[in-house]
């Protein structure tokens, strides 16, 4: 089965997420649990929680089908001291947040080494800071994002997400969220079948499906490893339909939040719509 949605808007407070979903007919969803431009937030309210769970509870919105997003300023592999812990708080923060939720993953991007330390102690740098927060909590599994490699953000090969995973010592909650966007114009053509087939055997090696816990589906304003990243409508980009009627045909993305980034959030009901309609074709 799969499950198509968009990251809505939260504004107002968390409850209104399920329904600002449910009213573009989505059957997934993702929100920031907070104000993803600052550093810091007031906490969840009791009243907040409560009305979150009824809400999601109400519209029939199971955790797998949700797939919050952290803040843009979160660097896990910060390469000075004082704000990788300024980082890892904040992430922390993040993830407990999910988990008065009662929500079971947090997608984020790894980290930036910032021409300051090497890729790989970077790399390790991110899976120190997953340990940190995984040891202070529960039932909520890391999904690291693959990025489109633009300026000195990691994560946009898959060898890179898999010295991550390897450096992580619960390897039950940590997981991987594959933007088409990112995986474009990172280099992998994914809009070919050919291109497509290439793209995910070398997922399934490198990282496995059993790490596959979302997707962000994107078209892309940017063309082949251009290592840019500028989401586009579907259909309207440089990828075209061709990568999403794949997608919505493969089981392997099965069971997972399948989630629009999409610019013109208008248009949004409308390609859930089409993403569907793409099945069987
Ligand atoms: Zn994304
Ligand atoms: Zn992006």
């Amino acid at each position: 089965m799969k499950y198509v949605g968009a990251h809505v808007s939260a504004s107002g407070g968390v409850e209104n997420a399920p329904l600002n979903a449910e009213s573009i007919g989505a059957k997934a969803f993702a929100l920031f649990t907070k104000n993803q431009r600052q550093w810091s937030s007031n906490p969840l309210t009791k009243a907040s929680i409560k009305l979150f769970r009824e809400n999601c509870e109400k519209y029939d919105y199971k955790p797998f089908q949700i797939l919050p997003h952290d803040s843009y300023l979160i660097n896990l592999g910060h390469p000075e001291e004082g704000p990788l812990e300024k980082s890892r708080a904040a992430f922390l923060d993040e993830m407990q947040r999910c988990e008065q939720l009662g929500l079971d993953r947090l997608n984020f991007h790894p980290g930036s080494h910032l021409n300051v330390i090497s890729i790989e102690d970077c790399l390790k740098r991110i899976a120190e800071s997953i340990n940190f927060v995984l040891d202070k909590t529960k039932g909520v599994t890391a999904v690291i994002e693959n990025t489109a490699g633009q300026g000195t953000n990691l994560g946009n090969a898959f060898e890179q997400l898999r010295v991550i995973i390897d450096n992580v010592e619960d390897k039950s909650r940590v997981g991987v969220c594959i933007d088409t966007c990112h995986a474009f114009t990172a280099g992998y053509d994914v809009k070919t079948p050919a291109g497509f087939k290439d793209t995910f055997g070398k997922f399934s090696d490198i990282i496995g499906f059993e790490y596959l816990k979302g997707m962000h589906l994107n078209d892309s304003k940017k063309e082949l490893a251009t290592r840019v990243d500028r989401h586009d409508n579907i259909g309207k980009g440089f990828l075209g339909e061709e990568v999403f009627r794949m997608i919505m045909n493969d089981n392997r993305f099965d069971n997972m939040p399948l989630i629009l980034e999409t610019p013109d959030e208008s248009l949004w009901e409308e390609e859930i719509r089409n993403l569907y309609l793409l099945t069987g074709k």
